[in-house]
């Protein structure tokens, strides 16, 4: 089965921004409120993820490097439900086929922490104990050492970087109950803060990717129809600069969708007279049963049940929101 992962693993793991992610995306399910993100060459050397969540049992540490392990679903039905961000039960045994992986934990209800290590195909079967504070460390080493046709295909430092920066601020943007700190090569890059106010979000997204774009843009927030959307929108004297600025979250997570993208560009072209640079950080929420949001693992796809809807709600209130600050 090892072997299995070895080729599987292409689907997740590309790069280290794709590692990253994952363990991210863990440390959030497992209810984490500090995340901290250690990054060494692009993250090609050494990726590590501490968090401080709930932790796993030391019987579970083996399980949860194996492929289709997973703790997060029960039975075919919760698919339909699920609201944890992985549930597919590959990305660690898939990240631990590519990379040399320790991952230590201490879970809640455990007095003592412990460790399991695996380097590309071969998992050790000891559990040891370890020093550990309630959480989950992650330590990836050496991605593709054991490929090296898919470390041919890594960019430079500064690529591998910048791709890896981006899943932080994804992350960033869509928990900010979550403090996140995220190194490089022993420098801090972003130490975030949990914001409790608006005035704090809007703090991080200036941070986070322009002060410039918090400065003129405008606040969202609308609610009808079991529909909620939140946010900010560029105005076109920013937007013209920073084209490609756009981050949509559906129910706290990034999408790139198609009808969503046209409903925004639509607005944008009514009021404005042009649609190409919108520059937005907004937020829908809604009812998860009238979405389908695990159409792909790592395509950002969303499908609505409803399509007409959410593309009316979302055009009809940009529209009003840009109309009101029309220059
Ligand atoms: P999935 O997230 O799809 O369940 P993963 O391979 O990403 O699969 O993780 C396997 C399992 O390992 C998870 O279901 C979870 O039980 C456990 N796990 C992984 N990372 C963490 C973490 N940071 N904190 C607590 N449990 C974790
Ligand atoms: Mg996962």
């Amino acid at each position: 089965p090892r072997l299995a992962n070895q080729i599987a693993a292409g689907e997740v793991v590309e790069r280290p921004a794709n590692v990253v992610k994952e363990l991210v995306e863990n440390s959030l399910d497992a209810g984490a409120t500090r995340i901290e993100v250690d990054a060494e060459q692009g993250g090609v050397k050494l990726i590590r993820i501490r968090d401080n969540g709930s932790g796993i049992e030391k019987d579970d540490l083996p399980l949860s490097l194996s492929r289709h392990a997973t703790s997060k679903i029960v039975d075919l039905d919760d698919l339909e439900s699920v609201q944890s961000l992985g549930f597919r039960g590959e990305a660690l045994a898939s990240i631990a086929s590519v990379s040399r992986l320790s991952l230590s934990s201490h879970e809640q209800e455990s007095e003592l922490a412990y460790q399991v290590t695996a380097e590309g195909r071969d998992m050790a079967t000891e559990v040891k104990p370890c020093a550990h504070p309630v959480g989950t460390t992650v330590e990836m080493r050496d991605l593709f050492f054991n490929t090296p046709a898919r470390r041919k295909f890594l960019r430079t430092e500064k690529t591998e970087f910048n791709h890896l920066e981006e899943v932080v601020k994804r992350m960033a943007l869509s928990r900010y109950d979550v403090s996140f700190q995220l190194r490089h090569n022993n420098k801090v890059i972003h130490s975030l803060r949990p914001c409790s106010s608006a005035f704090d979000q809007e703090k991080r997204i200036a941070t986070l990717l322009s002060a410039q774009f918090m400065k003129e843009a405008v606040r969202i927030d609308m609610e009808a129809a079991g529909l909620k959307l939140w946010g900010w929108v560029g105005l076109p004297t920013f937007n013209r600069s920073q084209a490609d600025m756009q981050y949509f979250f559906v129910n706290g997570r990034i999408v790139r969708d198609k009808l969503v993208a046209h409903a925004i560009r639509q607005a944008y072209q009514d009021v404005l007279y042009h649609g190409r640079h919108s520059a937005f950080v907004l937020y829908l929420e809604l009812d998860p049963a009238l979405v389908d949001v695990n159409v792909h693992p790592t395509k950002h796809e969303v499908r609505f049940r409803d399509g007409r809807l959410v593309h009316d709600f979302l055009f009809r209130t940009l529209h009003k929101a840009l109309g009101e600050v029309r220059p």
